[in-house]
This record gives structure tokens, C-alpha cells and sequence, in this order.
């Protein structure tokens, strides 16, 4: 049975416990490798680490830390199909989305910020003659960064990569359950020839690891991805320290349908928002809001597509949806959906657990389920699911639909189809939540600011937006004495 290591240090080395966890595959429910179940010891041995590697790191000029970070690129990109297939086996996410969404975008991430930290510049106030204010922006240390098993690499190097391009170095703990492609970079980042200590990579459960790194003296930034619950622990944590926190978090998007919009190209889009990764993106749209008028037909030809998606085999081109990412996660889902049947909710399809035969036969596989029939106050329609499931809403008029729109604590994303771009731009304005899209979704510009509002986050990731999250701004004011 193969074994995970941490990487500390430039070492890929045992937890210091000894101790291990299961990782299991997905779609097949089968236990396939084993992962460090890590301590305190062990983020100790990691930070100290990230704090030596810093002295040298964030010293070097931005063009060394570029080629470094560049001959990284160069190195994923030489294992891509291994990545690939380890995404998928690890997530139980279709092999045809890690080949063209998740591993692409982990080099584009490194790759784009290597290249923005060359364009990172910063402001100069000039006091009419009589002095100059310049702002530095330096980089403050070890960042510890916290992400979440939906989409695994591409959201560690999210923040791993503007971290390390702004001159920080990190402590970075993947989900412990979906561990195996930070291992595998890992090992690639010794290949690269990043320096020990710049990046550290500790598994472990969330409660332990993710927590000592927050807590951690020497760990002045933290960067989390994962559930609103634990954002608002992390976040009671860490603000004591006054430490730097950014929060990406949970979301209930909705997905707001005008009957002046092409019903056909909406629905196209809504089966993408609804279903996509089994609908464990948190940007995807788990609320549908109708205009009355075309409800019936908005919904038919939803529920007509959505039944001839296919669930199945992750390594088959033709599964549009592979498995669910944990037996946990997969039991949660459908005690969701059994919850919505008992709120009066019409399951309209979908609604079990899928058992195939073969080797499948333990996957963890549910169908694409749509219900219709519950208020927009409902438990369903206000918490978050997190998989495969969309609920239909009707309503009448713009004013009507923003407010049960933004019912919910969250605010991360919204969908608006309309043909008429005075609506959009109306509706859109209203909106509380931190992206909008006007007729798609998911159409993602990494320069753009990312984030929540309400409780879907704190803070704005993203091109520049991170550069400056990652580093600490420093005014120098400069007296000019007049002439004599
Ligand atoms: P969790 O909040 O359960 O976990 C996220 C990460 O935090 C994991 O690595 C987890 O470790 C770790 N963790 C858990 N408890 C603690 C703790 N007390 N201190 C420090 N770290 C901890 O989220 P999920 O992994 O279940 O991810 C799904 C959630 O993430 C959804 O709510 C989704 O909406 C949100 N998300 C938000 C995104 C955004 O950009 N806004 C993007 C993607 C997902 P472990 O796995 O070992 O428990």
C-alpha cells in the first residue's frame, strides 16, 4: 500500500506520530494509499522550515523567484497525464474535466502569477513639492494555506502561487481527503528545484493540522478555502493573533431565469451549474428562480436533459458526472435530498444512489436530482448541499426574485439570463454576492477580484488582488526641502 509523505523541508518525510489515514477511490470505494495523519510536531518541523527558507526566498529578485517558479510550470506540464488520472482517481471526478479544468488551470495558476509578480506595481502620492509618499509592498512571511478535496491542485496552487511569486513561503495543507496530487507535486517541486523550505506540504485532519498551522505563532497570513462553519472557527482563531485572513467560502447561488432569455441556451447552462464536478463547485447554481411564464418549459426541458446525463465510469469520455468525492459526503447529500421530500419537496428526477455492478459496485455515485415544490425560506433552499441537487423556484418580477435571491447568509455567486442588458445591469446591481455573470457561468479571468459576501467569505482573491493580499503595504514618505 503506497504511503503519502509530508514535504518539509525539502524532504518528503513519515508524520512523525507514524500514524496513518485511509485514502480511498471514489468510484470504487476502495482503500488505495495511505495518508500521514500529522501533529503539531510535524507543522512545528514545517514552519520553522518556511521561516528559514524566507530569509533567503524573499530576498531573491522577482525575476529569480519567476524562473523558479516558470521551470515548476514546465515540470507539471511534463506530468500531466499522471496528474490527470491521480485527480480523478482521488475526487472520482470524470477524467475529461481534470484533463481540461483542474490540471490545466494548477500550471496556468503558477504560470500567471509568476508572470503578474513582474507587473505588481505601487502607488506614489506626491504633495506638491513638498514631499513624495511611496508605497512599498514587501512580503510578510509564512503564509499557511488551507484548501478543500473539490477541486484539490487547482485550488492549492491558487493560493500556493501568488504566496510564493510575492516573495512569501508556505505551510499548505490539502484536504486529508483528497491528499494524492499534493503528494505528487511535492515530488515535483524537489524535480523543479524549488528551494527546501519554500513550499511545505503537511496532511493531516482538518481539526488537527489545519488548526496548528492557524494557530501558529510564526504563521502571520492564512489563506482558507472550505465550509462556511469552519471559516467562522478560523476566522475566531486566527483574528486573535491579528493575523492577515482571506476566506473563501461556502455558497447557495442562485440561477435566475427572464422569459425574454434563449430557453434552450439557459437550460444548457443551468445542467453545466447544476451538475458540473456533481455539482461540488461552490460556485454552482444550486437555486433556479423561473420567470412564471416559462416555468413549465424551462422545467420539462431541464428535467428531459438532465435525465440523459450520464453518471458513471470517471475514466469514460461519455460520464458526465463520476462519483461523489467520500462515503460521508455521499450519505450527507441524500439525507439532504430525504429532507427536501420531507419539507414537501417533489423530487422530479434523480433522488438515489446509483449501484452499478463490477468494480464500481461501492462507488459512490448518486443521480442528478431536480426538485421543485419548496418555498425559497426552506431548509433546502437556504443550506448549502454541495452536490448534485437543484432545486426550481417560480416568480414574478425582478423585485420579487432579487429578494428571495439573496434570502440566504451567503452571497459568493449568481447566474442572470435575460436578453435585455438594462435588466441584467438592474438585476445584477442588486445582487449580494461577489461574482455575477449575465447569460453564463463559470467564465473565469484569473485578474478579476474573487470572493463572497455575507458569509461566503472575507476578502478578494485574483490577480492583483492576491498579489496584495500577500504582501504587507509600507508608505515611505519622503520630505523635500525647499530651495534657499
Ligand atoms: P471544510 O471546511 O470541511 O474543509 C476545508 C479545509 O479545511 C480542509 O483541508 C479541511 O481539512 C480543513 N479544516 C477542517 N477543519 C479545520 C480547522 N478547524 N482548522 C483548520 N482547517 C480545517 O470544507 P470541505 O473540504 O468540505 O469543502 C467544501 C466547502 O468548501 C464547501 O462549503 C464549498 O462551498 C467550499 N468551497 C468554497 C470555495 C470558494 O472559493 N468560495 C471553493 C471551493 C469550495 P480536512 O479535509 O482534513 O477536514
Amino acid at each position: 500500500m503506497e504511503k503519502i509523505k509530508n514535504y518539509i523541508d525539502g524532504k518528503l518525510l513519515e508524520p512523525k506520530s507514524k500514524k496513518y489515514l485511509k485514502n480511498y477511490k471514489p468510484a470504487t470505494g476502495k482503500f488505495y494509499s495511505l495518508i500521514p495523519d500529522s501533529g503539531k510536531e510535524d507543522v512545528d518541523l514545517a514552519v520553522q522550515s518556511a521561516e528559514k527558507a524566507f530569509f533567503l526566498w524573499s530576498r531573491k529578485t522577482k525575476r529569480e523567484r519567476f524562473k523558479i517558479l516558470m521551470n515548476l510550470v514546465e515540470k507539471i506540464e511534463d506530468s500531466f497525464d499522471v496528474l490527470v488520472k491521480a485527480e480523478s482517481e482521488d475526487t472520482g471526478k470524470p477524467e475529461w474535466l481534470t484533463r481540461s479544468v483542474d490540471i490545466p488551470r494548477c500550471s496556468e495558476n503558477i504560470r500567471f502569477f509568476a508572470t503578474a509578480s513582474l507587473h505588481f506595481d505601487s502607488k506614489l502620492h506626491e504633495m506638491d513639492g513638498d514631499a513624495i509618499n511611496y508605497t512599498l509592498k514587501e512580503p510578510i512571511g509564512v503564509v499557511g494555506a488551507i484548501s478543500p478535496w473539490n477541486l484539490p491542485l487547482y485550488l492549492l496552487t491558487w493560493k500556493i502561487a501568488p504566496a510564493l511569486a510575492a516573495g512569501n513561503t508556505v505551510v499548505a495543507k490539502p484536504s486529508e481527503i483528497t491528499p494524492y496530487t499534493a503528494f505528487l507535486f511535492s515530488k515535483i517541486c524537489k524535480k523543479a528545484g524549488v528551494p527546501p523550505g519554500v513550499i511545505n506540504i503537511v496532511h493531516g485532519l482538518g481539526g488537527c493540522v489545519g488548526e496548528e498551522i492557524v494557530k501558529h505563532k510564526s504563521v502571520p497570513v492564512i489563506s482558507f478555502t472550505g465550509g462556511t462553519k469552519t471559516g467562522k472557527r478560523i476566522a475566531g482563531i486566527a483574528s486573535k493573533q491579528f493575523k492577515k485572513l482571506s476566506l473563501e467560502l461556502g455558497g447557495k447561488n442562485p440561477n435566475i431565469i427572464f422569459s425574454d432569455t434563449n430557453i434552450n441556451k439557459a437550460v444548457d447552462w443551468a445542467i453545466k451549474s447544476s451538475f458540473l464536478n456533481q455539482g461540488q463547485i461552490c460556485l454552482c447554481g444550486s437555486r433556479i428562480f423561473i420567470e412564471k411564464v416559462v416555468y413549465e418549459k424551462f422545467k420539462n426541458l431541464l428535467v428531459e436533459k438532465t435525465k440523459a446525463l450520464v453518471v458513471g465510469d470517471p475514466k469514460e469520455k461519455k460520464s458526465f458526472l463520476g462519483a461523489v468525492v467520500s462515503k460521508n459526503h455521499m450519505k450527507s447529500v441524500l439525507k439532504k435530498i430525504s429532507y427536501a421530500k420531507k419539507e414537501g419537496g417533489v423530487v422530479l428526477t434523480g433522488g438515489r444512489r446509483i449501484k452499478f455492478s463490477g468494480k464500481l459496485k461501492d462507488g459512490y455515485f448518486i443521480e442528478p436530482t431536480i426538485i421543485e415544490g419548496l418555498g425559497y425560506l426552506s431548509k433546502t433552499n437556504q443550506e448549502e448541499i454541495f452536490g448534485p441537487v437543484v432545486c426550481l423556484i417560480p416568480f414574478e418580477g425582478e423585485e420579487g426574485v432579487v429578494k428571495m435571491a439573496n434570502s440566504t447568509i451567503y452571497g459568493l455567486s449568481a447566474s442572470i439570463f435575460t436578453e435585455d442588458v438594462s435588466r441584467a445591469h438592474r438585476v445584477a446591481a442588486k445582487i449580494k454576492s461577489g461574482v455575477v455573470w449575465v447569460n453564463s457561468w463559470l467564465i473565469r479571468d484569473l485578474r478579476i477580484p474573487f470572493g463572497g459576501m455575507k458569509s461566503s467569505g472575507l476578502g478578494r482573491e485574483g490577480g492583483f488582488y492576491s498579489l496584495d493580499f500577500f504582501t504587507e503595504s509600507k508608505n515611505v514618505c519622503l520630505k523635500i526641502d525647499s530651495k534657499t
